[in-house]
Formats: C-alpha cells, structure tokens, sequence
C-alpha cells in the first residue's frame, strides 16, 4: 500500500485522460491539471502521469526505502553529512533497478505515444506542493525532448530530487519526517509548434467579452517569455469578428534542433518576419476552445496553445486573476466588509486581502501561519519567505515602501500595509481583517473573496500586449522564487537581482553559514540561486549586485550576534564598503560569478553596490579580474545610490563600467536625508525631488557622452512620472517591480512616441 492509500503497482501510469483535480494526491499538482484539461475535451499533448504511489512502491518493494530515510536522518547543519546523504539517496534511487513490471509498463505506456518514436518533457509533479516551500518537495525538475533511451532514467532523476541537500536540510530543519513527500513524474509527447501563443478569453483587466490572442513563429517559449514582439488580435466574442489584428515584426523563433534534440532561438525567415502568423480560421479554432475553457472552469482563462500543421494544442490553462484597481478603490471607498478603520500605514504591495491575524515575534512562530493568514509582525525576515507566501497579506510595524517586507510582498504578488505602527500592539491573534495594499488601510472584518486579490499565480499584468520599446524594460527580482513570474512578465531581463536575499534565506549570516558548511557550500549556493534566475531569463541578461544588507538585516540571523552595533546602519557598513573590506568573503561571491561564466551563463553581468567613488570601482575591478574574471569580456557595473557616485561618473567611466544603474531608494535618502526605512519620515522620501532628478539627469548625460548604459533599478522605476522623465533623458534601460513591467513598458513606449513626434512637428 502506498502513502496516498493506493494499491499502485497495479496502476503504475495514470494516463491523462484517466485523471482528474480529485487524484492530486497520486498524480500531483502539475499532472492533476492536465488531466482536468483532458477531462473538459480539450487537445491536451497526450500523455500520462507515473503517480506518485509508484515510486513509494519502488521505494518499498526494492527495500531501499529504511536505507533511504536512515540516509537522511542526518545533522544537517554538518555539510559533509548534508552532501553525503543527498549522495548515497541518489545513488540508491539512481542504482536500483525498477522492478522488471513496472518498467515495461512505463515503457509500454510510452510506446503507445507515437509508437515508441516520441519525444517526450519528463516532469516531476510533487504531491506536496501545497507544503509550505517547494524545496520542501523537492527540486522541480523538467528534461525536454526525452526518448525512450533515457526515459527510466530521467524518471529516477526527478524522484532522487526529493532528496537534493536543500530539500533535506529544510525537512530537517522544520522537523518534517522524510516519509511524508511523495513524487509523481508527468510524461508528455512534446509539441513541435509551428506557431504558439497565448490567449485571454476574455480582456484581462475589464473581463469585457472580447479574446486577445498573441502569436508567433515556433515553440511558445518566444512568447511566453517575451523574447519576441507577438502578433496581437482581438476578437469580439459577441460577434466573432476580429476587431483588430496588429501584425509585429518578428525577428525570432525557437525551434527544437534537430540534431541535438534541443531548444534553440532562430532567425526567422525574412518572408515570415512580417507575415501575420494566425489565419481567420485558426483564430476561430481558438476562440471556440477558449470558450470552451471558460465554461468548464466558469472563469476568464490565460491559455497557452501551440498548433502543429492543422492541429492546435492546450498546453495550459489558468485563470486571469489580475488586480483590478477599481474594484479595490470602490471596496474601500464603500467601507465593504465591517470597514471600520484600526490602523493605517504605506500601501506598500497592492490588492485587498482578508484573513485572521498572526503575529509573529520569533522565528520559530512561523508555522502558525497558515494558507489565507494575514502576517502581522515588527518586520519580516528573510526565512519568513515561506510564510510571507502562505499568507494572503502582510501588515508591519515598519518600514518604509522599499524594506525587506515591501519588496518580497511586491514579488509574491502579496498585499501589504509597512510601517503601520503598533500593528503587533493593536492587533490581536484571530482577529479577522481587511487589508487595502493601496491605500495603506486596515480595517475591521472581511471582504467578499471575488473583492480579494488572488495572490501568488497573478502572473499576467493588466494588459497583455506587451509594446515594443526601445528604451529597455527590465524587471527587478530579489527572490529566486519570484523568477518565473518575472519572466513570464516578457521584462527585457533582470535589472537587479538582490543576492542578499539568497544568503539570508538560510537564516544564516555568511560566516556562519560559511562556519557550518564551508566555502564551496557558500559559493554553491549563490551559484544556485543565481542559476534559477538565469536559466529563466537566458538569454535576456541577469544583473546580479553583490551582497549588499546592513548590519541591522544580519544582526537577526544566526550568526549576528558578531555583527558591529551601529547607530546608523544605512550610512554603515554595507554594499561595496563592506566587500572591499572583507575580502575573502567578496572573493567567494566574485568565485561563484565565475563558475557561473564557466558554466556558459554569458547572460549574467555583475553589479556593485554603494560604491562612492573610481577608487571603489576601481578596487572591485581588480579583485574581479585576481578572481580569475575578464572585465573585457563581462558586462559589469556599479550602482548609483550616493551623490558622490552621481558626481563622479566620470570617472568611473574611465574605469572601465559597461554600466550604471540607479538605485533610487539610497539615491533619495543620501541626497533628502531621509531613512528610507522610517516610517516618521515616509512623506519626505521624494524620488522626483529636483535635487535627486538633477543627479540623475547629469549622470545620464555623462554616461552617454562616455558610451556608458544607464538603467535604474531603484523602486522608483516602476513610477510613470519618473519614467516619462528617464525616457525623455535618454535612459538605455528601465527596472521595474514584476506588477508594474507592463504599465511601464506601456508608459515607455509612449513617451518614445511623443518624443518622435516632437522632434517632427
Ligand atoms: C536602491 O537603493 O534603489 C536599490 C535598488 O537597492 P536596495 O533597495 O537593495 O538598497
Ligand atoms: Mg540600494
């Protein structure tokens, strides 16, 4: 008997059209979705799940499963012991043969696709997904173009990912036994698109009758991702007209390569580039599948479709939940849901949600947050992630729109209300609430659900045509959690990815973590974590700043009890200072960049942070080059955030930066004087204050004379009006929240217009 109570070596593969959401247990999140789809008659790629009571049986009846969790029972804060133990887990799975029945079967249910010449996505599908971390479940591992050949092999790759170091640690940690997480693995014949896309069912951000399609040339991946401009129709569901039909020109494709089995980007062909990609008749194959989706889930649907030849596909199928600003505004302005006021503070994620309070004040109160809760603490951590992602909203005692709690709430698409005061004082356990992201309010009571944001999967932005801009729009991700919604936003790259967040995730100052497993574990894992981010967005490029938390941040991890106690922890020892200060932690950090060049991801570029001066950048450079780092061949660059770095671009441009980048949230409180994280003085923080703007201005006209890119990677980029100005100062690039990329792409595109305009009349 399995886990899930399921005989299933009788059943060793589900196919997809036997599934449905209710065996989400035996065939995990991932499988129990296309099996819905299948269910509702739509063209699902065939294929079939090996559930999760399969691999508990092969655990089980090969006897490697004692062996197995004594393995893992493990110290995990011994690294030896952690690696040791994800080592002896693989090769136990890896190195015993599935029982001879169980292997024909998976092999004969692969046969029937395509008899036996398919090329299959093999997927790991975990049935703990709703757990509170996916490292929890495991790596979530995905190998394309799979044949039979490696098919077992690639099978057991994704159930030895239940025991990958991180996954251990973190079980251990929590004090979850091993035993508890099963894996299934997703089998799918992959789709050779000769066009893909996306469509909305009904307009993302009015929900009126009409269906936006957007396509292009090849495998979905192009559009997905936003590697290339799309066509864009709008058809009238009403009439079945299309209304509009905005044919792009597209330069790309991605395409499987025949020789290596792989996913590759081409040119596309120059009497395609401009040719419209749909057909009337296509179009109505989609639209009729569209509503079909509609009906069966009974709400607006983001899917995803390919067609090969005259066949379209539904490769996924999820609701649109994107934030509808009015509906918050009204909700609040009607005093909806009790409404009575209990606190204010800075609106500082956006959307409206209601929950029972949890306060948090220790660490180890975290798992009283449950699925729904609205967190109330002092400030959030960055081990409170996983918990910041099962509450629907966040409320603190401080902070400022740019603190710790802001910022991830932003990426996980969380409402939030920072520095509200004595939130923790006034508030008590269980109290229901609402919480409006917006305007900053808390109020007593609940809303209606369909008034709520839907948190985490609000992946889609407002609208869904993403304008082709000249100025670049990038996205800012601080974690790599965050990176597939980023991705999915179609950003022209990562402007920012805060490594902070990575190290402090652990719980663990650096040296301590360093203390406990060692520098390669160290250096592996911001490779990792960087990793994540990369291969998301390969190959639109990653700028990744080196460590930069104040003293205040490392102080509440373990280990910061030898942190220096500074009066003024944002004038103190952080950013670049700090690096060049101590040495041989920045030289790991500058060890994993080059392991991550020499692992081919030319995508990454590296930034400093705080620096003041060429003499910073300078020294930064030279360690970078020791570290075995060409700065001729990497892209690299310093942020602007103090006034002295303003002025003295110059010189820095003579140093040899390929670019620089604003940080705005430093910028304003250096030149205002102004903590960017008190809340006593939150209405001072001015980014658009002239003395900041003028800084800016300079800067870009200097760095412009001197062929050096400018960005701005600072809160602030997601703002229309500071937008509307870099565009007119001639910004190469724009980073912006994951909410804001598509408004701001928007806003970029019609600045540029404007300033075309003008320059004719
Ligand atoms: C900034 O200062 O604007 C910035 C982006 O860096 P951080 O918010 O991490 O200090
Ligand atoms: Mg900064």
């Amino acid at each position: 008997m399995t886990a899930d109570g399921t005989d299933s070596l009788d059943t060793p593969v589900l196919w997809l059209d036997e599934i449905r959401s209710d065996d989400i247990g035996s065939v995990g999140g991932k499988g129990a979705s296309l099996g819905e789809m299948t269910a509702a008659g739509l063209p699902v790629p065939p294929g079939f799940v090996v559930t999760a009571g399969t691999y508990r049986a092969f655990i089980e009846e090969t006897g490697i499963d004692e062996e197995l969790f004594d393995a893992v029972e493990i110290d995990s804060d011994d690294s030896e012991a952690l690696s040791g133990a994800e080592a002896k887990a693989e090769e136990l799975i890896l190195e015993t043969e599935i029982p001879g029945s169980v292997r024909e079967d998976i092999l004969a249910a692969y046969d029937d696709l395509d008899d036996g010449e398919a090329f299959v996505a093999v997927r790991s599908s975990a049935t703990a997904e709703d757990l509170p971390s996916a490292s929890f479940a495991g790596q979530q591992e995905t190998f394309l173009n799979i044949t039979r050949d490696d098919l077992i092999e690639r099978i057991k790759q994704c159930w030895a990912s239940l025991f990958t170091q991180r996954a251990i640690y973190y079980r251990n940690e929590q004090g979850f036994d091993h035993d508890i997480v099963d894996i299934a693995v997703v089998v799918q014949r992959m789709v050779e698109a000769d066009k893909s896309g996306v469509m909305f069912t009904s307009h993302p951000s009015t929900g009126k009758p009409k269906i936006i399609i957007e396509a292009a040339w090849g495998l979905g991946e192009a559009v997905v991702s936003g590697a290339v401009s799309p066509d864009n129709y709008v058809i009238d569901r009403e009439t079945g007209e299309t209304v509009e039909a905005t044919v792009a020109d597209k330069k790309l494709m991605m395409l499987k390569d025949e020789e290596t089995g792989e996913t590759v980007e081409r040119a596309v062909p120059d009497d395609k580039r401009n040719a419209r990609v749909l057909a009337d008749e296509e179009l109505a194959k989609l639209v009729e599948l569209g509503e079909r989706a509609e009906t069966h889930y009974d709400e607006p649907q983001d899917v995803e479709w390919a067609i090969v030849g005259d066949e379209v596909f539904m490769l996924q199928s999820r609701p649109i939940t994107t934030i509808s600003e009015e509906s918050a505004a009204e909700a609040a302005a009607n005093g909806e849901g009790g409404g009575d006021l209990i606190l204010n503070g800075l609106g500082a994620s956006p959307g409206i949600a209601s929950g029972p309070v949890r306060i948090v004040r220790k660490l180890d109160q975290l798992d009283k947050v449950g699925e729904g809760d609205i967190i109330v603490t002092e400030m959030t951590t960055p081990d409170m992630v996983p918990a910041m992602k099962r509450a629907s909203g966040i409320i603190t005692d401080e902070g400022g729109m740019t603190s710790h709690a802001a910022i991830v709430a932003r990426e996980l698409g969380a409402p939030a209300v920072v520095g509200a005061g004595s939130a923790t004082e006034q508030l008590e356990d269980g109290r229901i609430v609402t919480i409006d992201g917006d305007k900053g309010s808390v109020t007593e009571g609940a809303v209606e659900p369909d008034e709520q944001t839907d948190s985490v999967d609000d992946v889609r932005p407002q609208n869904p045509v993403k304008p082709m801009t000249a100025t670049e729009v990038k996205v800012n991700v601080s974690i790599p959690e965050a990176a597939e919604r980023a991705a999915a936003t179609g950003a022209d790259g990562v402007g920012l990815l805060r490594m902070e967040h990575m190290i402090l995730s652990t719980n663990k100052t650096p040296e301590r973590y360093i203390e406990d497993h060692g520098e390669d574990a160290y250096v592996e894992e911001i490779v990792d974590g960087v990793r994540g981010v990369a291969d998301e967005f390969y190959p639109r490029p990653v700028r990744v700043r080196t460590l930069d938390a104040p003293t205040d941040e490392f102080r509440q991890m373990e280990g910061g009890e030898n942190e220096p106690h500074e009066h003024n922890p944002m004038l103190g020892y952080r950013g670049i200072r700090r690096s060049l200060d101590r040495l041989e932690l920045f030289g790991y950090e500058l060890e994993a960049f080059r392991r991550l060049f020499e692992m081919g991801y030319d995508n990454v570029e590296i930034m400093f942070p705080l620096v003041n001066d060429a003499e910073d950048v300078i020294r930064a450079r030279d360690l970078m080059e020791s570290a075995g780092i060409d700065p001729d061949r990497r892209n690299w660059g310093v942020m602007i955030e103090t006034p002295a770095a303003a002025l003295g671009v110059e010189a820095m441009a003579e140093a040899g930066i390929d670019f620089a980048s604003f940080g705005t949230n430093d910028l304003t409180q250096y030149t205002l004087a102004v903590d960017r994280n008190n809340e006593h003085v939150a209405d001072r923080f001015d980014e658009l204050h002239p003395a900041v703007l003028r800084l800016i201005g300079d800067t870009i006209q200097t760095c412009r004379e001197h062929d050096v890119a400018t960005s701005i990677c600072g809160q602030a980029g997601s703002k229309p009006d500071m937008v509307r100005f870099l565009v007119t100062e001639g910004v190469s690039s724009i980073s912006a929240n994951i909410d804001a990329v598509r408004d701001v792409q928007h806003e970029v595109k019609r600045k540029e217009q404007k300033l075309l305009l003008d320059s004719v009349r």
